[in-house]
């Protein structure tokens, strides 16, 4: 399984990444894994266009799946001719939320390039990947997931609060990809998503080789990030970036850098 940072922006895309997109390829199988905001330019300089084989959106938030929909008019109105359908994994309702984008009256055709396919927890079998889902902690029905193939295993945690089902998910998983959208604070609300520290907290207790912090939203320093995080883990932590590349069969990241990276260095100014 070789794991693309597409996006890893927090809840909107900052100066140097879109919001959340994942690009997961393995035995020439391309998931593209939430599809958020900026993500469709970002994601052609990875892939061909239409050389996508399906989708995976861990909720409807516009951070995680509006390019979905720029992507239905790429493959409707494609030079060579309409696009074939392929399958988008989602919540319930992901097509009729998609649809609206275009207008109040639905989208003229354009969802059907897709084959929708509604999620629910339990196991289940996408391309040459073992998925497990669960149930997170989120505003709105979420998924984390837990990706497996060849005896690698990733976990993405979409986005969440404080749920025992992450650590339950991410069990000794080889690369735990969590969102870090908080730091730590007063009156953080609850049940939307994790600090740094918590998401460190869960990849201790579930003893994970390596954790991979996401979702951090621009005006927070990935410096308080990552000293969060290392307070409560103390193996193997990165902070995603736009463009960066995780093999996980050699746990190595295979690019070259310096990579952007998803939130500028700079002290918080902003609201958490
Ligand atoms: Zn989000
Ligand atoms: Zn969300």
């Amino acid at each position: 399984m070789r794991l693309t940072v597409v996006g890893c922006s927090g809840s909107f895309p900052g100066p140097d990444s879109p919001a959340s997109c994942y690009l997961l390829e393995a035995d020439g199988f391309r998931l593209v894994i939430d599809f958020g905001n900026g993500s469709l330019g970002a994601l052609q300089k990875y892939c061909g266009l239409f050389d996508i084989d399906a989708v995976c959106l861990s909720h409807l938030h516009a951070d995680h799946c509006v390019d979905l929909y720029s992507y239905s008019v790429a493959r409707t109105y494609a030079p060579a001719g309409v696009q074939p359908a392929i399958p988008v994994y989602g919540p319930a309702g992901s097509e009729g939320r998609m649809s609206l984008i275009h207008g109040p009256d639905g989208d003229d055709g354009l969802m059907k390039r897709f084959l929708f396919e509604t999620l629910a927890p339990g196991r289940m079998m996408i391309g040459p990947f073992d998925v497990e889902l669960a149930h997170v902690n989120h505003p709105v029905e979420t998924f984390g997931f837990r990706f497996s193939r060849g005896g690698r295993s990733l976990v993405y945690t979409g986005d969440t609060g404080e749920t025992e089902a992450v650590p339950a998910l991410a069990a000794g998983a080889d690369v735990f990809l969590s969102e870090a959208a908080f730091l730590e604070g007063p009156d953080l609300p609850p049940g939307i998503h994790l600090t740094a520290r918590q998401a460190a907290a869960y990849a201790s207790q579930a003893g994970v080789g390596r954790l991979v912090l996401t979702h951090l939203q621009p005006w927070n320093s990935l410096d308080d990030a990552r000293a969060e995080a290392a307070s409560e883990f103390g193996g193997d932590l990165d902070i995603a970036r736009a463009g960066q590349v995780v093999d996980l069969a050699g746990l190595a990241p295979l690019s070259g850098g310096p990579f952007p990276a998803c939130s500028r260095l700079r002290a918080a100014t902003g609201p958490r």
